[in-house]
């Protein structure tokens, strides 16, 4: 009977529409649009990858489903199933379930360990692609310490800012990082300016600044928009799905999702989330958090938060985001964020906080207590 159930479950929510064809070859551009309404219609996808999953709706421990070894996958590539699992069979089995609770946790959902609707509207978002939990040890939500960074002792809050394992950052003392574009994707000026105001949201919290340079290959952080598989075992998958990746100091390496459909002005004002469009500052912001050694928050208006909803901006820096990346480096002496630097997040003057109007996945934290192959 559940076997049944879940094999024809109604697809209940389509939220956004994908395309899944993945390239051999790596284009040298991508789709660049200056605003929303020059996304032509061919270019909207009439599905997306990740869209089947919905078909699970109900599924839980002991059924089995046609569509459980795709969602496997999907939660070995963002870490809530350990690289030793091997078993992508229909069966609902009790590290899948292990798997759905985590991900629960670190999203803000019930924690039913059962693909529920709510849990199924959110693992069909597009995200970052880099994982949420890291070698089993890094997960987004576990809760540090209460008031560790707080400046008033008497409130209550927790952190829910990560790092990579081990905590990787640029040497102590840099202040000046260098950027360049891989030539090929020949960038208009246009676009580049995007990443220079991205990397100006990290710059006014921080000592960094960023200097674009025109020698790619010497560059500290090297940006680059590739299609499908590029060489690194992160393929890219089409529009929507895994939107960019970058990987953790030293390495500098910031890819994004040449298929996708590039949003230049960042204005969604009315628009449809199934136009499949992505604003382009919102993921460079996100992605260089990682370049500087931030990994996923738990926190939904973090901008280090995994997922976004398609057509949505978000390019502020939550007190979560300036909380830990301050961990990392220290603040920057001249900025002026109105002591909000040691506010804690469940607690922050609402009149200063980030827009809310777009979802980047839930955070990182360290869940000591979440093993899946226990
Ligand atoms: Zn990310
Ligand atoms: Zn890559």
């Amino acid at each position: 009977m559940k076997l049944a159930f879940c094999t024809v479950a109604p697809v209940k929510l389509v939220l956004f529409l994908v395309i899944s064809i993945n390239f051999n070859n790596s284009p040298v551009s991508a789709n660049f649009f200056p605003n929303i309404t020059s996304i032509p219609h061919s270019l909207i996808p009439n599905t997306t990858i990740w869209e089947s999953f919905h078909n699970l709706t109900g599924c839980h421990k002991g059924v089995k489903s046609q569509g459980l070894p795709k969602l496997k996958k999907y939660f070995q590539f963002f870490g809530y199933l350990n690289n030793s699992y091997t078993n992508f069979s229909d069966d609902f089995d009790e590290y899948l379930e292990s798997a759905v609770k985590s991900y629960q946790l670190n999203f803000n959902l019930n924690v039913t360990g059962q693909l529920d609707a709510p849990t199924l509207n959110h693992i069909v978002l597009p995200r970052c692609g880099n994982a949420d939990i890291v070698n089993g040890t890094s997960i987004m939500r576990s809760g540090k310490s209460p008031n560790t960074y707080s400046a008033n002792s008497t409130i209550h809050t927790v952190a829910h800012y990560s790092f990579f394992p081990d905590r990787p950052r640029w040497p102590p003392g840099t202040t000046q990082l260098t950027y360049a574009f891989l030539p090929e994707n020949q960038l208009s000026d246009a676009v580049k300016g995007v990443f220079s105001r991205a990397f100006e949201r990290w710059s006014e919290v921080t000592a960094f600044t960023f200097v674009e340079t025109a020698s790619f290959y010497d560059a500290d952080l090297k940006i680059a928009f590739f299609g499908g598989d590029h060489g690194d075992g992160e393929p890219f998958d089409g529009v929507m799905g895994t939107l960019a990746h970058a990987f953790a100091p030293p390495a500098g390496r910031f890819h994004l999702d040449g298929d996708e459909n590039w949003v230049i002005d960042g204005n969604f004002l009315g628009a449809a989330a199934s136009v499949a469009a992505v604003d382009l500052e919102s993921v460079a912001v996100h992605e260089i958090g990682h370049l500087l050694g931030l990994g996923h928050s738990s926190v939904e208006e973090a901008i280090m938060y995994p997922t976004i909803s398609s057509s949505t901006r978000k390019v502020e820096l939550a007190n979560d985001d300036i909380m830990g990346i301050q961990e990392l480096y220290g603040s920057n002496q001249n900025y002026n964020g109105s002591g909000q630097t040691l506010t804690p997040i469940g607690e922050r003057d609402t009149s200063g906080a980030p827009r809310l109007d777009n979802l980047w996945g839930s955070g990182i934290v360290l869940v000591l207590g979440l093993l899946f192959f226990g």
